[in-house]
């Protein structure tokens, strides 16, 4: 008999699945918060279940999270993990442990359909989506692997969507994974503790908006249609002007600002008159802005700007009443800054 992977399965889901096997709804909930505490690998270990219900799960049911196939750690902390899907697929999460804050970037598919002409997932083109379980895996794997590891009092509090895939093209698993990872019995990470990162897909902005309370991290790098589009194909579908309207109108309360990305990328969006048309265009939206110095790799010739440029630019936005940081390339050694996740293992 085929097993069900309980891994995919919201609360309800899993209590339709337990009310199926002709179960009381309550066992729903019971079986759910197990799943999520730390290092359950078996249905035995669910001492409340009755050895009854135990057995029949082990026999209708299974919940095997995406494997960790790979461990890389870089001179500065960082870590990246790589995991090796059922069909051989293989996707990465990184690490980034900061002075009280450890953050998990996860990815939401297999490679990427958007085409960003300087990002390496993009190159790769679009293998499919994760599944809910394979999302919210990353983050349970990872816990575990911290709890295990002695040598580390790392507690995993933060999340970002800024790994391999545009999480608002896989939307309907995005929200099941973010309905697992914030629930209080699942993994009760905090909304305010995960941003969803989108290179501008206007209609899932709104529907982000309106369905759940994350925070918001938009990929912008330039707000001039003409290199925006050169840089992501996107832009020919939501051009800035739509992309901002639905910054400007996405729900506030509790989020406080949304976060917009920008590449810097030497001699194509860095002047000081790209800041100030950017501070014009921003000035309505409660935001702020993460300068990205563009991540080199071989495959693409792209540039970072110099350090002169990078600090120029952000000065002229501050002057401008902006909270900008400068987002340091974690990880560059182990290729797991922005970037550079490229899943080199798939097959
Ligand atoms: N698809 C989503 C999330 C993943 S990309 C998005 O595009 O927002 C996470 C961030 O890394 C994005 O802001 C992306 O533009 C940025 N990025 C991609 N390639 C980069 C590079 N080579 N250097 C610096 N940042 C890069
Ligand atoms: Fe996809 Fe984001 Fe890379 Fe663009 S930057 S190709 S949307 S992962």
């Amino acid at each position: 008999m085929n097993k069900t992977d309980l891994t995919d399965f919201s609360l309800s889901q899993l209590t339709d699945f337990v009310e199926s096997l002709g179960l009381p709804t309550y066992r729903g909930s019971q079986i759910f918060a197990w799943l999520y505490r730390p290092n359950i690998t078996d249905f035995s270990q669910m001492t409340d279940l009755t050895k009854d219900l135990r057995e029949t799960l082990a026999t209708r049911a299974s919940f095997d999270w995406p494997e960790i196939a790979d461990v890389e750690r870089s001179k500065d902390g960082t870590v990246k993990y790589g995991f090796k899907l059922k069909d051989n697929n293989y996707i990465e999460s990184v690490l980034i442990p900061e002075e009280g804050r450890n953050t998990l970037c996860v990815s939401s598919q297999v490679g990427c359909a958007m085409g960003c002409e300087f990002c390496l997932t993009g190159g790769m083109g679009f293998k499919r989506n994760l599944s809910p379980g394979e999302i919210v895996g990353q983050v349970v794997r990872v816990r575990n692997w911290l709890h295990d590891d002695e040598d580390t009092e790392l507690v995993l509090n933060n999340l970002v969507f800024m790994g391999m895939g545009e999480p608002l093209a896989n939307f309907d698993n995005l929200l099941v994974a973010l309905e697992i990872l914030t629930y209080q019995r699942g993994l009760n990470f905090s909304d305010r503790r995960i941003t969803v990162s989108t290179c501008g897909l206007v209609p899932k902005i709104k529907e982000l908006g309106q369905k759940t309370r994350v925070n918001l991290a938009v990929s912008l790098h330039s707000v001039d249609d003409s290199a925006r589009s050169k840089l992501m194909p996107i832009n020919n579908k939501y051009p800035v002007a739509e992309l901002l309207e639905a910054c400007k109108n996405f729900p506030m309360p509790k989020r406080k600002r949304i976060m917009f990305e920008y590449i810097l990328i030497k001699d194509l969006n860095d002047s000081i008159s790209d800041a100030e048309i950017l501070a014009e265009r921003l000035k309505d939206i409660p935001c702020k802005i993460n300068l990205l110095p563009y991540n080199e790799t071989s495959a693409l010739s792209y540039q970072r700007p110099s350090d002169k440029k990078i600090e120029l630019f952000q000065k002229t936005l501050w002057k401008a009443g902006y909270t900008v940081l400068v987002r340091s390339s974690r990880g560059s050694d182990i290729s797991a800054a922005c970037g550079q996740l490229a899943g080199k293992k798939s097959s």
